[in-house]
């Protein structure tokens, strides 16, 4: 067709000779097939063949039950180009990249695990009821150097003692942020800058703000270039919650408003409470109202409830504040066209797709219920007298998402079940291993 063999012609042009064709799987982990240029056309009317399972063994060497998995002989998915997402790689001479839809070729219709799919329908809900969201995404994440002597066997990129918050070089000793901002410029995911975060060797850089679907394929390809480049000079990313003990955790950060169909902000209401619109506050009612469940899909992890606690700049209770740092969802101080909320409680582990399908989905259930928020924290917010606590364990959290009929049913049966089938295979992983921190408090005493 047309549009394929204009791409081509370009991509020839450009000195591309093979296409990498993404797309992500249930826990967003970017899966991948290269194809060489002159079977592009192919792949566009026929589909790539990927194995279905997302795991059907751990990296520890578990297996786990996935749906679609082994049980079922490990059926395909058939993954087609789409073909508008294509960027060159700034760092692989040759290769272009673009995002795939996936196909269940036992029914023609979209896997019905995936996190890309899933974002297309809650975000048609949200259409048919007047909302567009808009969506800015903030990630943090740790540079690791190899360190034989370490035991996890990586140390910090930069080890410098005390919180080094926009510190510059002294905590990017090889000019990290600055290389990386200009590498990922070309790649058209809307980076804006980077700075240091708290702890010695994490880093932060924010996406601008755009469309649900667009600002998820650009977080993910945006995790996707970080790892990548990092694996490139020999280090190590982690975009997992809580990767060190000695220091904070890792954010993901979502700003969020919704456009009307006109384009104007929905928020924003300079004569409401607070110049919060009736949908705006509706939403964060939402969001309050499902936060448990969101937490399974923000927070999807064993290791992500580590990252939660007083003082950590996480939040640990479900409330909202006005320019509150410490509270769940922070309502920056910009009004009008900027009006916006900042759900603080997804770690940077999250997939994109997914945090973004629930907390809209909250926003939208929030709005058709029309109810009231409670009144903004003040001041300190971890102080549990003042709000309930968020849940403690992946288990719990997975257990609250099970509950939510209302989110579940915005969500779909089957992504639930696929979700929960997987992640509470985890939490029995997790659960049944014998970690260092056992072994080091009790084999010697006991
Ligand atoms: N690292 C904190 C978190 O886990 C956020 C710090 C910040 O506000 O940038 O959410
Ligand atoms: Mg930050
Ligand atoms: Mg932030």
């Amino acid at each position: 067709p047309a549009h394929v063999r204009h791409h081509m012609d370009r991509l020839a042009a450009e000195g591309i000779d093979v296409v990498r064709v993404s797309f992500p799987d249930l826990i967003g982990i970017d899966r991948s097939r290269d194809v060489l240029l002159e079977h592009l056309p192919t792949a566009c009317a026929h589909g790539l063949a990927f194995c279905r399972a997302v795991y059907h063994t751990s990296p520890q060497g578990d297996t786990v039950p996935v749906s679609g998995g082994l049980d079922a002989g490990l059926p395909d998915v058939v993954v087609t180009p789409d073909l508008d997402t294509l960027v060159t790689l700034p760092w692989e001479p040759g290769v272009a990249w673009c995002l795939g839809d996936t196909t269940d070729p036992a029914t023609g219709a979209p896997a019905p695990e995936s996190p890309r799919d899933l974002l297309r329908s809650v975000l048609a809900n949200c259409a048919d009821a007047g909302l567009h969201p808009v969506v800015g995404p903030e990630l943090e994440y740790f540079l690791l150097e190899p360190d034989p002597a370490a035991p996890s066997g990586w140390r910090r990129h930069s080890e410098v003692p005390g919180a080094v918050y926009t510190a510059g070089l002294c905590a990017d000793p090889g000019n990290h942020l600055l290389r990386t901002l200009r590498l990922l410029r070309d790649l058209n995911i809307g980076v804006v800058s980077g700075n240091h975060e708290f702890d010695g060797g994490q880093y932060e850089i924010n996406l601008t703000h755009s469309a649900g679907l667009n600002a998820a394929d650009r977080a993910f390809r945006f995790k996707a270039a970080i790892k990548e480049l990092a694996r490139k000079e020999g280090m190590l990313a982690t975009f997992m919650a809580k990767p060190r003990n000695d220091a904070g955790g890792s954010g993901f950060h979502l700003h969020l408003s919704c456009d009307t169909p006109e384009g104007r902000n929905a928020f924003a209401d300079p004569a409401a409470p607070f110049g919060l619109s009736d949908t705006a506050r509706h939403a964060i009612t939402g969001i309050l109202a499902h936060a448990p469940a969101l937490a399974a899909l923000h927070n999807p992890t064993v290791n992500s409830y580590k990252r939660f606690g007083p003082d950590t700049l996480a939040p640990w209770l479900i409330d909202w504040g006005l320019d509150n740092r410490s509270a769940m969802v922070r309502i920056p101080p910009e009004r009008g066209a900027g009006t916006r909320l900042e759900l603080r409680l997804g770690d940077a582990g999250a997939n994109p797709y997914l945090a973004i399908a629930s907390v809209c989905a909250a926003a939208l259930l929030g709005v058709q219920n029309a109810t009231e928020p409670p009144a903004p924290l003040e001041g300190y917010g971890y102080d549990p007298e003042k709000s309930q606590i968020l849940p403690r364990t992946l288990g719990a959290a997975l257990d609250a998402l099970e509950a939510d009929e209302a989110l579940t049913g915005v969500l779909g049966k089957d992504f639930t079940a696929s979700f929960l089938a997987y992640k509470r295979n985890e939490v029995q992983r997790f659960e049944r291993h014998v970690t260092d921190w056992e072994f080091a408090e009790y084999a010697y005493h006991l």
